[in-house]
């Protein structure tokens, strides 16, 4: 061999040493694994920086794809590995999609949820507050969902206030045994296909079901393996533990979840550490208690929240009016001032939209009292109140136990429904580094997985499903307000759902792959 061509051969060697050697130091994961044989892969994403969702610390890995699931984390090194997509992350995170626990929307109205996707979620728990569609045979039901062109996965819940009305004992409060037994009878039936029942016990009718229907009820769910989620009795400071106590004596029969934790009114960080030393204490007992919660100073639901439970539906209104009106007026001055005065309260209806209480009441010159019971009614509105404390929630935000939801929907007229998971990440990870990126991630896929008992989502592992999304934290950005809450949020340039990518840059692709989770007891 000629100098010439020996000089090359070393030269030749020598990258191949440094390539190598590179692909070891870059390999930081799996390194004691052989490598599996896998020829092709339908997606690769290559360069980037792993999130897990365990809450680890984030290494550097590529994610392989086949269909719907993830095929190997690592590096391939196979020279004949066929790749159909490769998505290069380079000075990007990939982790796996978030999970919303608590979310509202009509899949059938609004099926490309692109609110959630937009701002990371991959998968919304519907059914909630006592509340799930209103129909008996709940299969056909999520068929035709799953038929629709669907942004993301839905794990829906049984709604216990439309039982009660699909069982014909609507509002009614001292229900007879045979009506029990329909009502057990038919949440049985429903949860087949659901991961649980949700109560709303401070809306019509949920308000009118006492304990003992509630422990029959969950007596029910624990029987099936399945979980509570409650909007409690009473989220107002002083009735708060009360309302969590409720719920877990339903907890001695099936896993419990309080679903948008918060003070109403109450304040601070010590107020905080006294609702969570309690929600630990029942824990310690045995209970499986866990909570969500959103990361918005600012409540919203109907205006009925301020109307006292003896005037809540038409009826009772009607009545209220015409025989206690002193009593209602007083009341509802009363509630409205210790949720802060009506300036903390803005309305979210036509056409008061965008005003507060104190302002459409001033247009109307009359105490706002007085417009609430002539102008709106407690069915006349929905609002935005600002009775949270942020010392108080972020305290309770910080604790590993407490998960995130939106309470949001596509069409809700409040920032939640459109920047809650991005607004995490931006104020409370970048921001305010109050959570740390790997346990913010942490809360909102593998902790919100487990709390479901969603058995292959919410972490980037093998043999989990490919919802994934890739981002730069510093990008993420929740830009909807009170003003405009229906502006999307960015930051998050790749999404896929089971393995499609459905959002690419911000644009949504047209063929989108959600689909309705069901229990592992049905797909059995
Ligand atoms: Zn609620």
């Amino acid at each position: 061999m000629s100098s010439y061509f020996k000089k090359i051969a070393l030269f030749i060697f020598l990258s191949l040493l440094i390539l190598s050697s590179c692909k070891e130091t870059k390999s930081k994961v799996n390194t004691n694994v052989p490598e599996p044989k896998i020829t092709s892969v339908d997606i690769a994403i290559i360069n980037g920086t792993v999130l897990d969702g365990t809450g680890k610390k984030a290494y550097e890995a590529n994610v392989y794809i086949n269909n719907d699931t993830i095929t190997y984390i690592g590096n391939l090194t196979n020279p004949d590995l066929k790749i159909g997509n490769t998505i290069d992350a380079e000075g990007k995170f990939v982790s796996p999609g978030f999970i919303d626990l608590h979310a509202h929307g009509n899949p059938l109205k609004t099926p490309d949820f692109e609110n959630f996707l937009a701002m990371g979620v991959t998968t919304i728990v519907l059914g909630q507050d006592g509340s799930s569609t209103g129909v008996k045979d709940l299969k056909a039901y999520l068929e035709e969902v799953d038929k629709q062109n669907l942004g993301v996965n839905i794990v829906e819940f049984v709604g216990h206030g439309t039982l009660r009305n699909l069982i014909g004992i609507g509002t009614k409060n001292d229900i007879t045994l045979a009506e029990l037994e329909s009502l057990k009878n038919l949440l049985q039936e429903q949860l087949k296909y659901t991961f649980g029942l949700s109560t709303g016990l401070e809306y019509t009718p949920g308000v009118y079901a006492e304990e003992s229907e509630l422990i029959a009820l969950a007596k029910v769910v624990g029987e099936a393996d399945k979980m509570i989620m409650s909007h409690m009795r009473n989220e107002d400071d002083e009735a708060l533990i009360k309302s969590i106590k409720e719920l877990s004596a339903q907890g001695k029969y099936a896993r419990v979840h309080i679903a948008h934790l918060k003070s109403v009114y109450g304040k601070g960080k010590q107020r905080a550490n006294q609702i969570l030393d309690t929600i630990k204490q029942i824990r310690n007992s045995g209970v499986q208690l866990t909570a969500d919660l959103y990361p918005y100073m600012a409540s919203y639901t109907g205006i009925s929240i301020v109307f006292p439970d003896w005037s809540k539906t038409p009826k009772q209104f009607a009545i209220a009016k015409r025989d206690r009106r002193t009593e209602l007026e007083n009341y509802i001055r009363t509630k409205v001032n210790l949720r802060n005065g009506p300036e903390a309260t803005l309305l979210g209806s036509a056409p008061y939209t965008g005003k507060t209480l104190a302002e459409a009441a001033k247009d109307k010159n009359k105490p706002f009292e007085q417009f609430l019971i002539e102008d709106l009614g407690p069915q006349g509105s929905s609002g935005a109140y600002f009775v949270m404390d942020k010392e108080l929630q972020e305290s309770l935000l910080k604790d590993d136990i407490i998960g995130v939801c939106s309470d949001g929907s596509k069409t809700g007229h409040h920032p939640r429904g459109h920047g809650t998971f991005a607004k995490i990440i931006e104020t409370y990870v970048v921001q305010d580094s109050l959570l740390t990126l790997e346990g913010a991630v942490k809360k909102m896929t593998s902790h919100a997985a487990e709390i479901l008992h969603l058995k292959d989502r919410g972490l980037l592992k093998k043999s989990y499903k490919a919802d994934i999304i890739i981002f730069d934290p510093e990008n993420v950005k929740a830009p909807a307000d009170y003003v405009n809450p229906h502006q999307l949020s960015k930051g998050f340039d790749k999404v896929l759902v089971n393995g499609k990518v459905v959002r690419d840059d911000e644009n949504l692709t047209t063929k989108l792959s959600g689909k309705v989770l069901l229990p592992m007891q049905f797909l059995k």
